[in-house]
């Protein structure tokens, strides 16, 4: 999987994806990471890229000639197979669903916005979606990027070490993932539950569906209620 990424900032990229699980499915090149950098594209001898809002208003607005520019470069050489999407509080928020269906394109063109983002028309002309980390603004779309690439990136096949390990995870089949204990099995006094430690797969398997829900019931009523009509619908 391809990831390119419009940025001011380029030398952010790879920053935390260099490591672990990430950093070695890009050194084993399962994804690759190409910044483009959008100031190269400004004509202004000051390399300036950004102007004030029409209506007045504080902050600056990314122009849309000099974006334009940067993503047809970016768009040189691209797959067929590909998505353009822009990093931006205003747009849906991104879930495990989206994920999911993010990793069918060979080629993900990611916009990061700064100061107070982009021209509306440049997105309107070519078609971008806008995707949501959430309910909260962030100084610029490349942290965004990273989270969203690295939520695509251990989906990929071969970059896992145990592919099971996606399966028992939080959101698959809309249900957060149940407890996890490690040795010691007792710990200033607390102990693993009895259940996990007897080797009966049927009763482990059981007791982790009752926590999983109990916790997501708990904890996302909202994503409960999809995994309860999910369910009424299976039977
Ligand atoms: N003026 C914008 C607003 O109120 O919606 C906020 C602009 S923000 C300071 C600068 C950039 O950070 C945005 O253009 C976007 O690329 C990124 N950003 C901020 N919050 C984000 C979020 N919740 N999810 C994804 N990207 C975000």
């Amino acid at each position: 999987m391809k990831f390119k990424i419009l940025t001011l900032f380029p030398e952010i990229f790879p920053g935390p994806l260099a490591y672990s699980i990430c950093g070695k499915a890009l050194s084993r090149k399962l994804f690759t990471i190409e910044t483009i950098n959008i100031r190269n594209f400004s004509e202004k001898k000051s390399k300036i890229v950004d102007d004030n809002p029409y209506g007045g208003g504080p902050g600056m607005i990314l122009k849309p000639d000099v974006m334009q520019k940067a993503l047809d470069c970016a768009m040189k050489n691209s797959v067929k197979k590909k998505k353009l999407i822009y990093l931006s509080p205003g747009g849906k928020q991104v879930n495990s669903e989206k994920i999911n269906q993010l990793i069918k394109f060979d080629e993900l063109i990611l916009i990061c916005g700064r100061y107070e983002g982009v021209d509306c028309r440049f997105l309107e002309y070519n078609k971008i979606e806008e995707v949501s980390l959430g309910d909260y603004v962030l100084s610029g779309g490349e942290i965004a990027s990273i989270i969203l690439i690295d939520a695509c990136v251990r989906l990929i096949p071969e970059v896992l070490g145990n592919k099971n390990s996606l399966k028992s995870e939080s959101f698959q089949n809309h249900l957060l993932e149940y407890p996890q204990y490690t040795k010691p099995s007792n710990w200033k006094g607390i102990k693993v539950p009895e259940v996990l430690m007897n080797g009966n797969h049927k009763e482990i398997s059981d007791w982790r569906l009752k926590k999983s829900i109990e916790k997501t019931k708990n904890v996302r009523p909202d994503l409960f209620k999809t995994f309860a009509r999910k369910n009424r619908e299976i039977k």
